[in-house]
Formats: structure tokens, sequence, C-alpha cells
């Protein structure tokens, strides 16, 4: 089971886990999925290879997703319609300029009440919608480092699901 928990420092309002493997990293996905609300913006930082589109893969299997999980990163977006949300999962990790997050059209993406999952934002800064949380995962030796942090009252919300013991049984 993964366990997370909040840094030494008071100030830090994210959360911390170590994930040791591919397996850890699904499963921290899939604990998101019932975190996940309408209109949320989630940020997903990190060098290539750190994990992100594997964290996408677990959360969408949490939510009955039984398809493949592709990488956007030719399409730019993958749409899901899982359980009751919809899901739109992106990574502008190709754009040379962040123009090309216009010139794509997407802003109604976001617009819209759907999640939002975003690989690469700042290649489309300032043009695309700011997070409510920041997942940020870094690879440490063999394993990664989460880090989850919620920037307004919705994602304050998601996070302090996460948080929150599991009910009783
Ligand atoms: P990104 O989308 O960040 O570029 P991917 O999820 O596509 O990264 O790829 C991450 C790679 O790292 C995959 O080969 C995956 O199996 C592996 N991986 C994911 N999580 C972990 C982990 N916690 N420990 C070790 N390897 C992992
Ligand atoms: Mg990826």
């Amino acid at each position: 089971m993964i366990e997370l928990t909040h840094g030494p420092d008071d100030s830090d309002a994210a959360l911390h886990a170590h994930l040791k493997d591919e397996a850890d990293t699904l499963a921290m996905g899939a604990k998101l999925a019932p975190a996940l609300a309408s209109g949320l913006v989630i940020y997903l930082e990190g060098d290539l290879g750190a994990g992100k589109t594997t964290l996408v893969r677990g959360l969408l299997r949490a939510l009955g997703h039984a398809g493949s999980v592709k990488s956007p990163t030719y399409t730019l977006i993958e749409p899901y319609v899982v359980s009751r949300l919809n899901l739109y999962h992106f990574d502008f990790y190709r754009f040379t300029s962040a123009e090309e997050y216009l010139d794509a059209g997407l802003d109604e993406y976001f617009a819209n009440h759907g999640v939002c999952l975003v690989e690469w934002p700042d290649k489309a800064a300032p043009y695309v919608a700011p997070p409510d949380v920041v997942i940020r995962l870094t690879v440490t030796g063999d394993g990664r480092d989460i880090a989850i942090r919620p920037e307004t009252e919705l994602g304050r919300q998601c996070t302090e699901q996460l948080a929150a013991p599991p009910p009783p049984r």
C-alpha cells in the first residue's frame, strides 16, 4: 500500500510518497481516481520517463477503462469517457512554441467540466489553464518520488481525500 505523507516542512502543502516500481505508480494512479472531481486541472511534471503516462494509465484502469492508454505525445490529446467523468489527457512535449496550443484549439477542453491531465504544461504556458493540483515525479535510483501539491481550493479538496485514512469496513 502506498502511504502519502506530508513533508517535514509545515509550509509544504504537498503530499509525498516513494514509488518503488511501475506497479506502485499504477497503484498511485488508482488511488487518485476516487479523488477526481469535475473541472480539475492536474499538471504532471517530471522528466521524460518519469512515469507521468504510467500514472494516468493506473488512474484510467481504476476508473474502468479496459482499452490501452497511449501517450498523447503525437496526438496532443487523448479523450476518455470513464465512469462518471470526461477525462482529457494532454502531452505538449512536442510543442516548439506555446502558440501551438492556441492553434490546436484546445481551450474548449479546459472550459469543459471534464478532468484535464497535462504532461509538459510549461510548453503551453501562459496559455494553458492554471493547475488545481501539480503532481511532480522525480527519478530516484530505481524508483520514483511523487509530490502532489494543491494550488486551489478545488485542488485542496482533491488532495485532502488522498491523505484521509481509508473508510472503516
Ligand atoms: P513519462 O510519461 O513521464 O515520459 P512513462 O510513464 O511513459 O513516462 O514511462 C515511465 C517508465 O518508467 C516506464 O518504462 C515505466 O515502466 C517506468 N516506471 C514507472 N514508474 C516507475 C517506478 N515507480 N519505478 C521504476 N520505474 C517506473
Ligand atoms: Mg508521457
